[in-house]
């Protein structure tokens, strides 16, 4: 099992730069693009978040929001080499965050600010549509785009699709680095060498009625940059955000329809 399990791994991520895998991938970005998967009705609930970068910017150096994510989701700190690096949540320069929208002119201070990036949750994500094997799936309830660990066969397609570099290969088993560190938690499942993993709004805690934890994490700093809610509810905080202020979204010429949104 292990062994044809690593076989296939091989020739997926053989194949993976190869045509086999470019042509799905471009497919996905085109249909994303051209607006194939816009749902008929409008859905009741779609969680969706939004990040003031503003108040972001005032919690100099601040991480709260990534450690508490990491560590309760068991994320491992992998730092050398680079591409070993697992991350649900992180930050990323303005200026490589919002390609489209940075421009010669752009604010100094704004262009170099660091700015809080995770999976956007899509409403057409590409991700989904080159899996293989429906590891990564989006609820039609919620809108919420999942990943079934067991059914990841590690061929990467849904890294390649993505645009917004929102997931993470786990070259290496990252249980020891857990271990090392002191971090594993037992509340939630750690994952296995081979397999592809991105943030999932805190989905286990959504069934609980309770918020994402880099939201909490992010009040507990008095902060409140990050704000999360249903994006149909013009009541909810997200809901009263995105009327009053004017909010970007990365990438929006890809047609992914991001649901995370930024107040700049
Ligand atoms: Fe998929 Fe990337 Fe969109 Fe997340 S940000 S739903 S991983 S395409």
């Amino acid at each position: 099992m292990a062994n044809n399990r690593r076989t296939f791994l091989k020739a997926a991520g053989a194949s993976l730069v190869g045509a086999g895998a470019t042509v799905p991938i471009l497919s996905a970005l085109s249909r994303a693009r051209a607006g194939g998967d816009a749902p008929e009705e409008r859905p009741d609930l779609r969680w969706g978040m939004v990040i003031d970068t503003t108040k972001c910017l005032r919690q100099d150096g601040c991480t709260a929001c990534i450690d508490a994510c990491h560590k309760a989701h068991n994320v491992p700190t992998i730092t050398e080499p680079k591409r070993h690096e697992v991350k649900w949540i992180w930050k990323e320069k303005y200026e490589h965050s919002f390609t489209e929208q940075h421009h010669g002119f752009t604010n100094e201070g704004i262009a170099q600010q660091d700015v809080i990036l995770l999976c956007n949750q899509c409403e057409r994500p590409p991700c989904v549509r080159v899996c293989p094997t429906q590891a990564t799936f989006k609820r039609d309830s919620d809108g919420i785009v999942m990943m079934d660990q067991h059914r990841c066969i590690g061929c990467r397609y849904c890294m390649a699709a993505c645009p917004y570099g929102a997931r993470s290969f786990n070259w290496v088993d990252p249980r020891p680095h857990l271990v090392k560190a002191k971090t594993l938690v037992d509340d939630f499942p750690s994952r296995t060498k081979g397999v592809v993993e991105k943030c999932n709004f805190c989905a286990e805690r959504l069934a609980k009625k309770q918020a994402p934890l880099c939201v909490e994490a992010c009040q507990k700093t008095g902060a409140r940059a990050l704000a999360f809610g249903n994006l149909y509810d013009e009541y909810s905080e997200v809901g009263m955000l995105l009327k009053r202020a004017h909010t970007i979204r990365r990438k929006p010429s890809l047609g992914t329809q991001p649901h995370v949104f930024y107040i700049v």
